[in-house]
């Protein structure tokens, strides 16, 4: 057995954070760095991939000097990632054509309607488990082939390659040896087949895709090729990839059917395990790939909500009645519940289970008694409402948690998760690391160089830091939920 620690890359949207572990993991040093967002016009937004493979490499570099750490220290690397990022590049060169187009980009709206005017979400959906949603990579690789000089040229001669973040860095770590993705990321791109496990010819047409350009998909623990990059400064074997979301339900060791985890970071993203089930949604859910080890596939059902902690940054930075995202748990809690004022944090429309993206958001309610207090507890209110629609949503499809496991930022907030625990009538648990997603990718990477035995001692090795029990009498929850429902009805457009 080489090396006595593992590396996680958690390249994100804002950030680019390496971690190392050793193998209990236990984290030894950690480095990150902000990079530049591009938004060359409203609805566009793009990252320089030069510089996220510059951040990559100097927090990699970072982590290792913190940590004192060289190449044969180190066992296995893993890499998580912002997903539905798009890359196009020479596989020349190395060079990218164009920006990365990010997940936030909307400049694909009017094709997405107008493949939609022609019928064709059903059959989307029915193998992709996708909305045709601006969202997702498909379209975004159509957008770069036909926008783009040359591009599609290029790419039908095999010249240029695809990829999202997760597979670009691997083709830096490389040395461009490697052209690979995991099925996890593979599932948010709207060309691969979920059922199948394969890219589809028949999606490809539709988007007007060559095959050549696509990478190869495999586990999430996988031979990934060896990284011989500066920043590594030896060799290391590239061993797990798993998008930030699947990655996080690794780390929460959410291996069995029903585990639940909502991650409260700049918005929400809650992930259900359905085991080898894809479970279609008849409520605007996604059904994404959860994980892929040893071949198996565990599906998962997906529902994120774009606004959770950022309307906390909202009250701080806009409103200016707060000092610090965490001034709002002693607000609460001396404020106490709030039942008629209702904040709906549509900022950038409504995400699922409504899909609105024309909603904007509201407060509502208001009286000349109404203050500070009221919004700020109502605008941490709203992020539980939000969640609570969406665990409503899952029930419907067939899956109702019977606890929520949850990690980001805002889970240090003991009043939020209380709430949380309240509205949803479900146990809440935080665990003793909140770093999920990072750790997962670590861990799949240990996995498969064989320096932890199993997967499943994750589940060992979660801890418990609270559990917060719903103590809310069905009454009042209902009168809440009901104030909510009303409320969002009201900002509304499509109803
Ligand atoms: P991301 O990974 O999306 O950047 P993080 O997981 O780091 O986000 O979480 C940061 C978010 O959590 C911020 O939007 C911040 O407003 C919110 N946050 C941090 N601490 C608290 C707190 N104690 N109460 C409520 N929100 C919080």
């Amino acid at each position: 057995m080489r090396g006595k620690f593992l590396l996680a890359i958690d390249q994100g949207t804002s950030s680019s954070r390496t971690v190392i572990y050793d193998h209990d993991a236990n984290v030894v040093a950690s480095d990150q760095q902000e990079f530049p967002q591009i938004y060359p016009q409203p609805g566009w937004v793009e990252h320089d991939p030069e510089e996220i493979w510059k951040c990559v490499t100097d927090v990699t570099r970072g982590a290792m000097q913190k940590a004192g750490a060289a190449a044969a220290d180190v066992s296995a690397i893993g890499i998580t990632n912002q997903r539905e990022t798009t890359v196009i590049w020479d596989r020349e060169s190395g060079k990218p054509v164009y920006n990365a187009i990010v997940w936030q980009d909307r400049r694909t709206a009017d094709y997405c309607q107008a493949k939609k005017d022609d019928g064709l979400e059903k059959p989307v959906t029915e193998k992709t488990g996708l909305k045709l949603d601006p969202y997702f990579s498909g379209t975004k690789v159509a957008w770069l082939l036909d926008n783009v000089d040359g591009v599609r040229a290029r790419a039908e001669a095999g010249k240029l390659a695809f990829g999202t973040i997760d597979c670009f860095l691997l083709w830096r770590l490389t040395g461009g040896r490697v052209h690979a993705t995991d099925a996890t990321n593979a599932s948010r791109t709207l060309l691969f087949n979920i059922h199948t496990q394969d890219w589809d010819d028949e999606l490809l047409s539709m988007f007007g895709i060559p095959r050549s350009l696509l990478p190869d998909v495999r586990d999430c623990a996988a031979d990934y090729g060896i990284a011989s990059a500066d920043c590594i400064g030896g060799d290391v074997p590239v061993c797990g990839i798993a998008g930030d979301q699947q990655s996080a339900l690794i780390g929460q060791a959410g291996f069995e059917p029903g585990m639940t985890k909502s991650t409260y970071g700049t918005g929400c993203f809650v992930v259900a395990n359905t085991g080898n089930t894809a479970l279609p949604s008849h409520n605007q859910l996604l059904t994404t790939v959860g994980m892929r080890i040893g071949g198996e596939v565990t599906y998962a059902l997906e529902g994120s909500v774009f606004v959770a902690g950022s309307a906390m940054q909202w009250l701080r930075d806009e409103l200016r009645i707060i000092d610090s995202a965490p001034e709002s748990e002693a607000i609460a809690r001396r404020n106490g519940v709030v039942e008629d004022v209702y904040v709906v944090p549509a900022f950038a429309g409504l995400g699922a289970p409504y899909w609105d993206p024309d909603a904007r958001g509201a407060i509502l309610g208001l009286t000349r008694g109404s203050g500070r207090d009221d919004i700020v507890t109502a605008t941490l209110q709203s992020v539980a409402f939000q969640t609570s629609d969406l665990i409503n949503a899952m029930g419907d499809d067939g899956m109702r948690p019977s606890v929520i496991r949850v990690d980001g930022g805002m889970v240090a907030n003991d009043w939020f998760l209380q709430f949380l625990a309240d509205v949803l009538d479900t146990p809440v648990e935080r665990p003793d690391n909140v770093e999920s997603t990072v750790l997962g990718a670590a861990y799949l990477a240990g996995f498969q160089a064989g320096v932890v035995d199993s997967l499943g001692n994750l589940g060992d090795l979660w801890q418990r830091d609270a559990v917060f029990e719903p103590a809310m009498d069905a009454a009042r929850r209902e009168r809440l939920l009901e104030g909510w429902n009303d409320a969002v009805r009201r900002v509304r457009t499509d109803d």
